[in-house]
C-alpha cells in the first residue's frame, strides 16, 4: 500500500513538474561504444556477420531495397522473407567502452529537464543498460530508458511533445537535445521534429531542436551540432 501510494504521489509530481526540455540520448556509439555483432543468414544459406552499428543499417538498408521493402525498420519483414537475423549481442552490453564526452553531459541533470535513454534495441535490453549506466556511476532514478525497437525516434519525440500541452495550445517543451551516432536516425528525427506542420503549430515561439551528432574519430570522439526549429 505504501509503495502504490509512492507510486501515486511520484505521477502526481510528474503531471505538474515544470519539465520545458527533454534530453534524450541513444545509447549504442552514443554512451558507450559495444561490441555488438549480428550473424544473418540470408534465404538462400549464405552468412554475414555485421561488427557494427554503421555495418548493420548499411546491410539492412541494401537487403530492404533488394526486397523492395519499405518499412522503417526492415528486420521484421526481412526475417519474414527467410532472413535468419540473431540480434542476440543486443540483449546485453557487451565489453563496453563509454563514450566521456556524452557520458559528462548525460552526468548533468540541469532543472526543469527530463532525461531520456532511448535505444532502438529490441528484447529485455533496458535491464542491462541500466546496469551499465549505474556501474559508471550515472544516477538511474534520474533517467527514464526507452526502446524503440527499431522504429522511428523521431514519432517517439514528436509524441512526447505533443503530450505536454499547456492550456494556451501550446506544449510546455521548449527544447529538445538529442545526442545520436546514426545518420539515419539524425535524418529521421529532423524530418518529424522541424519539418512537420501539425507539429510546427503546438511548439512554443521559442522551440529548439538541437542534434549533437556524435561521430567518431582518430582516438577518440566529437559532437557536431544540428540546431532547427
Ligand atoms: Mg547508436
Amino acid at each position: 500500500m505504501k509503495l502504490l501510494l509512492e507510486n501515486w504521489r511520484k505521477f502526481l509530481n510528474e503531471e505538474y513538474e515544470p519539465i520545458t526540455v527533454l534530453r534524450i540520448f541513444d545509447f549504442d556509439e552514443t554512451i558507450a561504444h559495444t561490441r555488438s555483432e549480428t550473424r544473418v543468414e540470408e534465404p538462400d544459406g549464405n552468412k554475414v556477420v555485421l561488427s557494427d552499428q554503421k555495418e548493420f543499417e548499411a546491410y539492412m538498408q541494401q537487403a530492404a531495397a533488394k526486397e523492395n521493402i519499405e518499412a522503417f525498420d526492415p528486420v521484421g519483414v526481412l526475417i519474414e522473407k527467410g532472413y535468419k537475423i540473431d540480434l542476440s549481442d543486443f540483449s546485453i552490453v557487451k565489453d563496453p567502452e563509454e563514450i566521456t564526452i556524452i557520458t559528462d553531459i548525460l552526468r548533468q541533470f540541469p532543472e526543469d529537464s527530463k532525461t531520456y535513454v532511448m535505444t532502438a534495441r529490441r528484447g529485455n535490453s533496458l535491464g542491462p543498460i541500466l546496469d551499465y549506466l549505474e556501474l559508471i556511476n550515472v544516477d538511474t532514478h534520474q533517467v527514464r530508458p526507452i526502446a524503440t525497437q527499431g522504429e522511428s525516434k523521431g514519432l517517439v519525440i514528436a509524441n512526447m511533445i505533443r503530450q505536454k500541452i499547456m492550456p494556451d495550445g501550446r506544449s510546455n517543451i521548449h527544447k529538445v537535445e538529442y545526442f545520436e551516432d546514426s545518420q539515419k536516425n539524425v535524418d529521421d528525427v529532423i524530418e518529424k521534429i522541424c519539418k512537420d506542420k501539425t507539429l510546427q503549430e503546438i511548439k512554443p515561439d521559442d522551440f529548439q531542436m538541437i542534434v549533437y551528432k556524435v561521430d567518431s574519430i582518430e582516438g577518440g570522439h566529437k559532437l557536431r551540432k544540428i540546431s532547427c526549429n
